[in-house]
């Protein structure tokens, strides 16, 4: 198949030699031309590649920490948690289920269609692109590629600039692992990102921010290319006034902080009912000196908790923070930031007003803003006056509250009395929807997102059966209408 160089040809100066566009159209048709072959690979091939993955994961661990604790000191042991067991978990799981997800699902046969049957057979898209974010780097870079594998396709990836030693780790355990006619990683910023969505792929897995997700979106379309996009946005957690404060408390200081707030199911901001407002904030605070310290120099300290990724997410936080304490904002704990170090501490903000900028953006960074409420019905208006979150988190006791969130607003995934964790659970899709995202991953969804489910109908008998229904239009076949119509 022939493909045009793209556009961005004269403005990838910065860029190595082997992303100039021309190399990455190369590589492209190699895999387009090789892709027969991958397409056609059994589950236990592709078992193979899978494995592949998973051990190299498995026996490039401290490498993998290293690489974490150089892009922006993660600690160890949330690597081993977030990052190497997570990888290991999503191979795990289609290693098993890779049997099932691959086979041909018979459809059941309408009269009309007597003398047929029918199945719906799990084909691979075709090249798909992975384009992934720092955040996770390895987890949302390796998880996608292996549904991507398991689904058959073959696959550029293209993990994020902004933690390069991850970057490069998973770069020397591909070029190590795989032929680039079937998989290759690209390490690159954004020119080579749009160079590389200049190609016709297939498919385009995209995880990252919301208004990048546009300009993915916008080159699918104009390849007619099917996407997924795994976003973002601002994800509320509830404490309603049944809850257990002092459980809400503990859980939603784990889930901010955790990643120091860089993760895109993180509890955004916390709505907090008006009788619980003043021991949540005393428990949150309680919470935040156990888990990383009781002064801000013991919490720099803490190697337990990382550094914002770089100047630019340091400056953008720090921004949100300024801005929501000069129109009114008290930090209940924390507010202290050092730029060289791009620390900003674990916070909790009070008293947050109206119109602060801090309510409009995804805040992806270490502060929880907390407001009250007094009636559900006010919580739920202020949630859905937003765009649709990627995870809504509700602390209650009460059945009525869970049924009024759950039928009233609109989030990619939801934890009752927990955060996070739905993640874990591979036997569920996991996404977004609308401005948080469209198409899912995870398990099965995420082969079922990487495969194009094709019809097949298939005669085995009453061949001529059909040949009332063709023209000329007689009396026969006036009767044979009559009668279908009759019975709908
Ligand atoms: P980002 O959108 O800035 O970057 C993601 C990827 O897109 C990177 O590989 C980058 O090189 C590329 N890119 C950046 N600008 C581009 C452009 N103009 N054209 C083409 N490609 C471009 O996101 P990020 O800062 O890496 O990640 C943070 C965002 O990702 C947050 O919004 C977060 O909520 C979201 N996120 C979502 C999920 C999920 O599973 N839904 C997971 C992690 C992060």
């Amino acid at each position: 198949m022939a493909v045009s160089t793209p556009s961005v040809a004269s403005r990838d100066a910065s860029a190595p030699a082997e992303n100039h566009p021309d190399r990455l159209t190369e590589l492209f048709q190699k895999q387009k031309e090789h892709h027969l072959t991958v397409r056609n690979t059994t589950a236990d091939e592709r078992r193979a590649r899978i494995r592949r993955i998973r051990d190299g994961v498995r026996n490039r661990r401290q490498e993998i920490r290293d690489a974490l604790y150089a892009d922006f000191q993660k600690s160890p042991e949330e690597v081993d948690l977030t990052e190497v067991k997570s990888v290991i978990d999503e191979a795990n799981f289609a290693l098993t289920h890779i049997d099932d997800w691959m086979a041909s699902e018979s459809a059941p046969t309408p009269p009309l269609l007597t003398g047929t049957s029918s199945e719906v057979r799990y084909e691979p898209k075709g090249v798909a692109l992975i384009i992934s974010p720092w955040n996770y780097p390895f987890n949302l870079t390796l998880g996608p590629l292996i549904a991507a594998i398991a689904a058959g396709n073959s696959v550029i990836v293209k993990p994020s600039e902004y933690t390069s030693n991850s970057s490069r780790v998973m770069r020397e355990m591909i070029d190590g692992l795989f032929d680039p006619r079937e998989v290759a990683l690209v390490e690159g910023a954004v020119e080579t990102s749009q160079a590389l969505l200049d190609l016709p792929f297939d498919h385009f897995y995209f995880t990252g921010s919301p208004e990048v997700g546009r300009i993915v979106m916008r080159s699918a379309a104009e390849h007619l290319s099917s996407v997924t996009l795994e976003l973002g946005g601002k994800s509320p957690a509830i404490v309603d006034a049944t809850a257990d404060v002092d459980d809400a408390a503990a859980k939603i200081a784990w889930g901010k902080f955790t990643n120091t707030g860089q993760t895109c199911i993180a509890p955004d901001y916390a709505l907090v009912h008006e009788s619980l407002y003043e021991a949540f904030l005393e428990r949150i605070s309680h919470y935040i000196s156990r888990y990383y310290g009781d002064t801000d120099d013991a919490r720099r300290e803490s190697p337990d908790y990382a550094r914002l990724v770089n100047q630019k997410h340091f400056s953008r936080v720090q921004s949100l923070l300024t801005d929501a304490m000069q129109a009114g904002a008290r930090a209940v704990v924390g507010g202290q930031t050092d730029a060289e170090s791009r620390y900003i501490a674990p916070t909790v903000l009070a008293h947050v007003p109206d119109g602060a900028r801090i309510m409009e953006e995804e805040i992806f960074g270490p502060v929880l803003p907390v407001l009250p409420f007094r009636d559900l019905g006010t919580a739920i208006d202020r949630i859905n006056e937003r765009p649709n979150p990627l995870a809504l988190y509700l602390f209650t006791t009460d059945d009525d509250n869970e049924t009024a969130i759950l039928d009233r607003t609109h989030a990619g995934g939801t934890c009752i009395n927990e955060v996070l964790l739905h993640y874990m659970n591979p036997h569920m899709p996991f996404g977004g929807n609308g401005h948080s995202g469209i198409g899912m991953g995870h398990g099965k969804y995420a082969f079922q997102e990487f495969s194009h489910a094709r019809s097949v109908l298939r005669r085995s008998y009453g061949s001529k059966l059909m040949r009332y229904i063709y023209p000329p239009y007689g009396s026969m076949t006036r009767r044979m209408i009559d009668a279908a119509l009759k019975y709908l």
